[in-house]
């Protein structure tokens, strides 16, 4: 029987998993192997930051994968061995026919120690708790490097940072402002997208700083390195991420196996 591996119970992998078992039936046995013991669902970590969601609605246990067919194994992969068709993890070498790599983006340490961070469950849930207690005042939402998983989520967490103000009724003594490193919101998908965000904005009263490079972050400021300062009493801030994160480059630690089988 053909064996299919798959790294990583995210988004990628759980979609590649349940299609290859779907499509192929008990022609393959596909294992997916993650460190962790849940699927999360990433793009709803602002909805539990924003008290919309409770965590276990966007959670799911990975071993509900073995009611499709699907064997999952908690492992932390360590090293890929393509020329060999092996995978080092910490439960043991795996061999496999096919490999599907889906290890996500790795989060690098925030610049800023009281930055907040709703792009993981427990950035969220802490986020959750620094809004319950959030009196009003200089709220500032910005990006610490151009890579980071999904590029409208700063805007998109601005513009729930400042309906949430609104029902805690301290909007009127509170602003809210974001920057970027780009020149305008989404930059890259041209300027038809970029104006509309800042109408959305505008039309919220959040100020956008563009062109922004932050280089220092003390004593409740931000600074950029053309010497522009904010100020802020709530930061929300992105972890920076390595360049081969989701801006789509083939990881250069493992190879590309999915056009095997589909070609
Ligand atoms: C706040 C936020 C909002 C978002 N909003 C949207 C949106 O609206 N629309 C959209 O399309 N996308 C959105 N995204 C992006 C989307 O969530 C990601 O693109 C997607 O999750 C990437 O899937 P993936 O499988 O590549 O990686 P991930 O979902 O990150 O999964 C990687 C998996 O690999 C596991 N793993 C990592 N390293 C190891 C290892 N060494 N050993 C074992 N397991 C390991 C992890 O535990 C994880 O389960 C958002 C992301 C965030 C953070």
């Amino acid at each position: 029987m053909t064996r299919v591996l798959v790294l990583g119970g995210g988004s990628g992998g759980l979609v590649a998993a349940n299609k290859v078992k779907r499509l192929l039936g008990k022609e393959v046995e596909v294992t997916l192997v993650d460190r962790n013991t849940h699927h999360e669902f990433m793009p709803a970590y602002p909805w539990v930051a924003f008290g919309m969601r409770e965590p276990e609605a966007i959670r799911r246990p990975l071993a509900n994968l073995e009611k499709r067919g699907i064997r999952y194994l908690q492992a932390t992969v360590e090293a890929l061995d393509p020329e060999r068709n092996r995978v080092k993890t910490t439960a043991g070498e795996l061999s496999y026919d096919y490999l599907i790599v889906s290890l996500g983006a790795e989060a690098l340490p925030s610049p800023a120690q009281d930055g907040h961070a709703p792009w993981s469950l427990e950035g969220a849930l802490k986020l959750r708790e620094a809004l319950r207690t959030f009196k009003g005042g200089k709220v500032v939402v910005g990006v610490s490097s151009p890579y980071y998983p999904c590029p409208p989520a700063p805007y998109e967490v601005a513009g729930q940072v400042e309906f949430a103000l609104k029902v805690k009724g301290v909007r009127d003594k509170s602003t809210v402002e974001v920057f970027h490193l780009n020149p305008a919101p989404l930059a890259g998908m041209g300027p038809v997208i970029s104006g509309k965000v800042l109408e959305i904005l505008k039309s919220k009263g959040i100020a956008f700083h563009g062109g922004f490079e932050p280089v220092e972050f003390a004593g409740g400021k931000v600074k950029a390195k053309d010497g522009r300062e904010l100020s802020y009493d709530l930061l929300i801030l992105t972890p920076p991420s390595p360049p081969t994160g989701w801006c789509g480059k083939a990881p250069s630690r493992g190879p590309r196996a999915s056009p095997r089988w589909t070609g």
